[in-house]
């Protein structure tokens, strides 16, 4: 059953009432509506709490998409939570300054791909420190260059904006395509794009901060080689 995924529309959004439509045989809740970022694109599930009309409230360690369509989302109760059944009503609660460190960080990590202009083979978003990387035969990446780029980008404090464009959109938009930064999935009906106005476009599920000065200072803190083609390149919140 789908849930309506309310973090999409409103990354802003600390909770929300919603109705339990189901338990998962490996337990999981799932609701009709709810403000949890299910584990995806390298960023973690989050963590709250689902509270019930009487107060009972149920911890949740993580929250999961239970299918390939990521249109479910599941609700992971922390070990020995109390058990809900469906048409329970509950407050859907998210641990908000552990999502407001990654929103801040995945929004980091898009104006270091703008900074490093190559192919993306892999990434992970987290509260302090978060990583890409890179598809670059050959190095020469200096820390305190990049960590400087991405500064003067968060400094300027761009406009951070989604929007949904349909398959038919995108093929009658080529240049589109062109200027986006990562190549969109294809044959999915629609594509959710983020925009830093100015810096990057492409297209990603993710949740993110409204403006990069939102962001705060960070840190190149190291650059690893992972293999001949691949740099690892960690970023930190100060
Ligand atoms: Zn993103």
């Amino acid at each position: 059953m789908p849930t309506e995924c309310l973090f999409r529309d409103d990354s802003y959004l600390k909770q929300c009432d919603a109705r339990v439509l189901a338990i998962t045989e490996q337990g999981g809740i799932v609701l009709d509506r709810t403000v949890f970022y299910a584990n995806s694109g390298g960023q973690p599930g989050d963590s709250g709490t689902l509270i019930c009309a009487d107060g009972t409230r149920v911890p949740i360690a993580t929250a999961v998409y239970t299918d390939a369509a990521k249109s479910e989302i599941a609700h992971v109760p922390a070990p020995g939570a109390p058990a809900l059944k469906p048409g329970d009503a509950v407050t859907a609660a998210i641990d908000w300054d552990q999502r407001h460190a990654r929103m801040r960080m995945h929004t980091a990590l898009h104006l270091l791909s703008a900074a490093l202009p190559y192919a993306v083979t892999g990434g992970s978003v987290g509260e302090r420190e978060s990583r890409l990387d890179f598809d670059i035969p050959e190095a020469g990446l200096d820390k305190d260059a990049i960590t400087a780029m991405v500064n003067e980008m968060i400094a300027r404090n761009a406009a951070v904006s989604s929007r949904w464009i349909t398959d038919e959109e995108l093929a009658a938009n080529p240049s589109l395509v062109k200027t986006m930064s990562v190549k969109p999935p294809l044959g999915t009906g629609r594509v959710r794009l983020i925009e830093i106005a100015g810096l990057d476009l492409q297209p990603c599920g993710g949740t993110h901060v409204r403006a990069t000065a939102e962001i705060g200072a960070v840190r190149v803190t190291q650059i690893e080689k992972k293999g001949k083609q691949n740099r690892r390149v960690r970023l930190a919140l100060i």
